[in-house]
């Protein structure tokens, strides 16, 4: 993704796409001290875009890193990208890193936070085939106790057995990896929350020990203005031969139908059709 044509917001001004870089001694690098955002625009206009940049400052305070702009000037900054590059629909990523600096160990209260937004085009996350329902593999690893680690931040830290489990997903030729939390309660995807469907009601993981996704609370509200009863509870492993529907949400992923979690299958129904309908209008309104 290095060696491309158009400009990064970096630090307060645009660069050159190529020029964006940072130093090895980085000291995100060396001990994960970054927060990052992903969201997406459509025809030019950045949807849910205040909140993102509100999310990307909460991240920062809980690592206890603040970032050095308040949500109205990322929001700015966010607008300047989209338009530098002439996009239309494209995904948004801004990041939040503890850079090189005075201390370059464990403790770096001198090192100054950076922020960097980048943007370009992308299209479906899991492809073309999303309309046959992804096929999710079970990580061999657990969303962490909210007591090990700020699990309501959206930290690269949090990301590493992210790509872990969605490596070996894809070797299994899955598209992604559905995690439990650390008491075998069912959680969400790597990059993307998950909801069920059961007798014409809706199931969802309670999220107080994971990422609330943005699209997650957008898709909420759309299942309750279309009078569907949503529950946000625990949800067990052994509930997942129970459900009729499934799928996932978020910012990159919209809404994705699941076909099948390890071996329980799903169908791509009426209630998922609808949801992904009303949150497709609801991005271009
Ligand atoms: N969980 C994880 C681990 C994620 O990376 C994402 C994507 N940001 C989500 C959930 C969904 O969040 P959102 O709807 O705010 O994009």
């Amino acid at each position: 993704y290095d060696d491309r044509d158009g400009k990064i917001w970096m630090d307060g001004a645009l660069v050159d796409w190529r020029a964006a870089n940072v130093h090895v001694l980085t000291h995100a690098l060396h001990y994960a001290s970054s927060v990052f955002e992903g969201e997406r625009c459509y025809g030019g206009k950045i949807f849910k875009g205040h909140e993102h940049s509100l999310r990307l400052i909460e991240s920062g305070r809980l690592l206890d890193m603040p970032v050095p702009y308040s949500a109205e000037e990322l929001d700015r900054a966010k607008a300047e990208v989209v338009e530098a590059n002439g996009l239309q629909d494209a995904y948004i990523r801004a990041l939040a890193w503890r850079a090189s600096g005075p201390d370059m160990g464990v403790s770096a209260a001198r090192n100054h936070v950076r922020v960097a937004i980048a943007a370009w085009e992308w299209g479906s996350y899991y492809g073309d085939a999303k309309w046959q329902g992804a096929k999710l593999d079970i990580s061999r690893w657990k969303r962490p106790d909210p007591e090990t680690i700020p699990a309501a931040a959206k930290a690269s830290g949090l990301y590493m057995i992210c790509t872990m489990s969605k490596h070996a997903a894809e070797a299994k030729g899955c598209s992604d990896a559905l995690f439990y939390d650390w008491e075998g309660y069912v959680a969400e995807a790597t990059g993307a929350n998950i909801f069920f469907v059961k007798d014409g009601e809706i199931h969802t993981p309670l999220a107080d020990r994971f990422l609330n996704g943005i699209t997650r609370q957008t898709v909420i509200r759309i299942a309750r203005d279309m009078g569907l009863n949503v529950h946000e509870r625990r949800i067990s492993p052994e509930e997942l031969s129970e459900f009729s529907e499934c799928w996932l949400t978020g910012s990159a992923a919209e809404v994705t139908p699941v076909g099948q979690i390890g071996e329980h299958k799903y169908k791509v129904g009426q209630i998922t059709r609808e949801i992904a309908e009303a949150y497709d209008a609801l991005v271009r309104a």
